[in-house]
């Protein structure tokens, strides 16, 4: 004989025993104790529904038996009984799980009556409509729960019993028309099921928690679970609560109260209400409610005691709640409540604003923000107010919203952008080739590819809009038209995407520039209060290091001057400089060493007073030229058309042709990304960084006598073997000396390099000996560690690796902290055991990462860089971080 306790009455649990009672049973017992309006109760165990499926669907040994001693309390408490005419006690049977799993599972109401207590409850209230009423309800919801039949048989059978009394609404049936309500009911589930409805009330308990404990495995939970990585293992509650009736009349009702504005977080009551209802009416949606702001007026009362308790739930849980409550006869019951769902931008206000109000802590404000739900508030949004003609719907790839005159190519985006009118990129799916065009539009949208295909991540990267895999739209390449809602748009008509919804919308729109709140500033101010990560950004414009500045980045941690080649004017001077010998080729690097000084100017400009982080060029040089097929296509054509017509003319051509087809040739790689590139090319082609090197120097020199405070830091990437870094160093000291002088006031400059090659991290002690600071290649570094390469991982197989379980977390989001990490720890410890002032950071999407970046606090390193949007996430994180590490320590301890 077990005596395992698998019932507590409401008044012996308390909030924390949510494994135990669930959401629904902790916070009823909670609100119980706080002597809060509920209605008296007791919860059946969650480990009863473990027990329960253990045993083959059968409730446990013991349980029976306290349910019966549980409602004989219950009975005695309210002074009813369970099954007696006289004073019928009445009960809800209600799944509740640990994790809230809203309308997931099943709830039935009225348990107890039959036809002869509902003859009492007639008799009792006085109101023998209202008991037909709820009879019928039960029969319904015990026929649909317990026995299966579906919700819209009754539905039909009540329909048809509606037109024969003439009822317009469920509220207008007669007395007699409930009657023949409840008997139609049970004839239909006779037929259906071959049972009849129990007439005996412990009976209709046992089969109807029995029927809870089974709806946590219905489909659309287990779905849910799925969804949200809830164990299946953990089982409901059930919790079993005295009725209280808002169907008595129209002093009585049922409704769901926000205690705070869940899409603005403003300070009112926000929901519905619904007279002369019970519980399920309100979510059902078989009567419109009336919003809540109405009670004030209709029921002054009722609405008062709502503001009261609202203002004593927020107290209590120090949170904004979700409530559901209950009106009998003009006094107020609380049925459920729990932390609201809210908006992103609800988030933030609740949060500034429960620490304004002394209810919370700024740590805690702080702990309750998600940071990746900050990424839709920092984006331009589409004004709402007007009219909006969404002709399609693809993924949310990039949030914010674009408008722009379409480009089917990169090409022309570029070639539209100089007119100053907004672009938009639309194309199948977009490669590296196409980044001069992403660079030039306002969004893209492509037609195939997911949330990490290219188009997704370079958007995201920039901070663009981006809509991808818009399966349903068309685009003809050859017609140069796009074809979406059963619509056509050529090239150069207006379309706007929602990269934060996924909408595409004809023509344009108007859009809302993105700023911080003032909640948001000042959640902003706490986090770097107590973060220890300094947080900088990617930047390569000066337009970019203007907004990471506004979004409080503290300094740029990566800007690659490659993206300052890659303009269509540059582009040309960039190829010669690759292509060419002797004089033109100089003539090139001195045209690119004014281009790049000018650049490193305005960027030291707007980072005025903060450290400014360039890295050397980086890329395979095959990526400033074109692309082989095209040119091998291009030659053929130019074969064709100068056989007919004057074969002279097309000579030179041919020959710029060949020429370049040669040189493209030369270039080519087997594995670029393994070839040449990074700091081998400093080797191979060191006047390239010479250059480079002579240009930041010349625009901190520049800054510095105009009284700018300019910190520059040059980075050497790719670096595998100490001496590559020696080598660069050396390069650096001496044109520091030729530009800088070595005079007092020049401006400090830093030399680093990336660690993104395993070797380096392996040889960080040596490295270390030339390196003022490491920033972490965290992409590379993946790549390299895994032996993947990225595009091809994404598209080909890591879809499976994490569908099997073989990886958790796909690690070119998420820092792999096995793996990749590892390497990260050793090379920082081994590079600060040689110099102890070595600056580390991390560099690329993972600075972005709330789990990355908590990686690098732990890890101990000294900064992380990521997009600009991305810097009040990062700040947000970095301080989630230290403040989980403070408290390990402080739990530790
Ligand atoms: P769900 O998880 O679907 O919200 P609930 O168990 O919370 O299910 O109950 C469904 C509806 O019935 C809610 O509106 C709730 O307020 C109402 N309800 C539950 N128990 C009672 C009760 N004892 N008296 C009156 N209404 C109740
Ligand atoms: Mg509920
Ligand atoms: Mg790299």
């Amino acid at each position: 004989m077990s005596l395992r306790k698998w019932i507590y009455a409401f008044e012996e649990g308390d909030a924390s025993m949510k494994p135990l009672l669930g959401g629904k049973g902790a916070n009823l017992a909670d609100m119980t104790r706080a002597g809060l309006p509920v209605p008296p109760g007791f919860t059946i165990t969650t480990d009863a529904c473990r027990a329960f499926y253990e045993k083959g669907e059968k409730l446990p040994d013991g349980l029976p038996e306290q349910l019966r001693t549980a409602v004989a309390e219950l009975e005695r408490r309210t002074g009813r009984a369970f099954g007696g005419i006289d004073r019928p006690l009445l009960v809800s049977v209600r799944s509740g799980a640990v994790t809230s799993m809203p309308g997931m599972m099943d709830t039935i109401l009225n348990v107890g009556l039959n036809d002869e207590t509902v003859e009492g409850l007639a008799a009792e209230t006085g109101n023998p409509r209202f008991a037909r009423d709820c009879y019928r309800r039960l029969i319904e919801m015990f026929g649909n729960v317990v026995f299966g039949v579906d919700a819209r048989a009754f539905e039909r059978v009540k329909e048809e019993t509606k037109s024969r009394y003439r009822a317009r609404g469920d509220v207008d049936l007669p007395e007699d028309g409930l009657k023949e309500l409840a008997q139609r009911y049970r004839a239909l589930i006779l037929e259906k099921t071959g049972r009849d409805f129990p007439q005996n009330a412990h009976e209709q308990l046992l089969l109807a928690v029995e029927a809870v404990f089974r709806s946590w495995n219905n489909p659309r939970a287990i779905v849910y679970r799925k969804a949200h990585r809830i164990p299946d293992d953990q089982g409901t509650a059930v919790n079993i609560q005295a009725m209280v009736f808002g169907n008595l009349g129209d002093d009585s009702g049922t409704g769901v109260v926000f205690t705070r504005d869940p899409s603005t977080g403003l300070r009112a009551l926000f929901g519905e209400y619904l007279p002369n209802a019970q519980g399920e009416d309100v979510v059902a949606g078989i009567r419109t409610p009336m919003p809540i702001a109405r009670l004030k007026t209709d029921f002054p009362d009722v609405y008062a005691q709502l503001v009261r308790l609202a203002e004593q739930l927020e107290r209590r849980y120090r949170d904004m709640q979700d409530v559901e409550f209950t009106v009998e006869r003009g006094r107020l019951y609380l049925l459920q409540t729990r932390s609201g769902k809210r908006t992103a931008r609800a988030a933030v206000r609740i949060a500034a604003d429960l620490v304004r109000e002394g209810l919370i802590s700024k740590e805690e404000a702080l702990m309750r923000i998600e940071p990746s739900h900050l990424d839709g508030l920092l984006h331009r949004s589409i004004d709402e107010n007007g009219p909006l003609d969404v002709v399609a719907e693809g993924l949310p790839a990039s949030p914010g919203a674009a408008s722009g005159r379409i480009a089917f190519d990169a090409d022309t985006a570029v070639e539209r952008s100089k007119t100053g009118e907004p672009v938009l990129l639309v194309r199948p799916e977009t490669t590296p080739d196409d980044i001069h065009g992403v660079i030039a539009a306002e969004g893209v949208l492509t037609t195939r590819g997911g949330m990490t295909s290219h188009a997704a991540v370079v958007a995201r990267g920039m901070g663009k809009p981006c809509v991808c895999g818009c399966e349903s739209v068309r685009i003809d390449e050859r017609e140069r038209v796009l074809v979406a809602g059963g619509r056509i748009f050529r090239e150069g008509d207006w379309l706007s995407i929602d990269g934060s919804t996924g909408r595409v919308i004809a023509g344009r729109v108007s859009l809302k520039e993105p700023e911080l709140s003032e909640e948001l500033e000042l959640l902003l101010s706490w986090a770097d209060e107590v973060k220890r990560l300094s947080v900088r950004a990617n930047a390569d414009t000066p337009e970019d290091a203007a907004r990471a500045r506004r979004f409080g980045a503290e300094g740029i941690g990566l800007c690659r001057t490659e993206h300052m080649f890659l303009s269509p004017e540059r582009l040309p001077v960039v190829r010669s400089m690759i292509l060419d010998e002797g004089k033109r080729r100089e003539e090139a690097l001195a045209r690119l060493l004014e281009l790049q000084q000018s650049d490193f100017e305005a960027i030291f400009e707007a980072m005025d007073g903060l450290p400014v982080t360039v890295r050397l060029l980086d890329p395979p040089l095959h990526e400033f030229l074109p692309d082989l097929e095209t040119l091998l296509l291009r030659r053929q054509r130019l074969d064709f058309t100068a056989d007919g017509a004057d074969g002279a003319d097309a000579e030179p051509e041919r020959e710029e042709l060949d020429r370049l087809i040669r040189a493209v040739r030369q270039h080519r790689e087997s594995n670029p990304m393994l070839g040449l590139r990074g700091c081998r090319l400093g080797v191979v082609r060191p006047d390239i960084y010479e250059m480079q090197v002579r240009a930041i120097f010349r625009a901190a020199k520049a800054c510095s006598a105009r009284g700018v405070d300019v910190r520059p830091e040059i980075m050497v990437p790719l670096v595998g073997i100490p001496g590559e870094l020696r080598f660069f160093r050396e390069m650096i000291d001496r044109i520091a000396g030729e530009e800088l002088g070595e005079s007092r006031g020049r401006p400090p400059y830093r030399v680093g390099t990336m660690i993104e090659v395993p070797r380096a991290a392996l040889v960080a002690d040596a490295i270390a000996e030339y390196a003022d600071f490491f920033s972490f290649g965290t992409n590379d570094l993946t790549q390299m560690t895994f032996g993947f390469s990225r595009d091809d991982a994404e598209n080909k197989f890591l879809g499976a690796y994490l569908e099997r379980g073989l990886l958790t977390d796909n690690p070119f989001q998420t820092l792999d902290a096995d793996g990749v990490g590892r390497l990260v720890r050793f090379a920082v410890e081994r590079g600060k055991a040689v110099r102890p002032d070595l600056k580390t950071s991390i560099c690329g999407e993972h600075g972005g990462d709330p789990n990355s970046i908590r990686f690098c606090h732990n890890a101990g390193l000294d900064a992380v860089s990521c997009s600009p949007y991305r810097v009040p996430l990062a700040r947000v994180a970095a301080a989630q971080a230290a403040i989980e590490a403070g408290r390990k320590v402080e739990t530790k301890s």
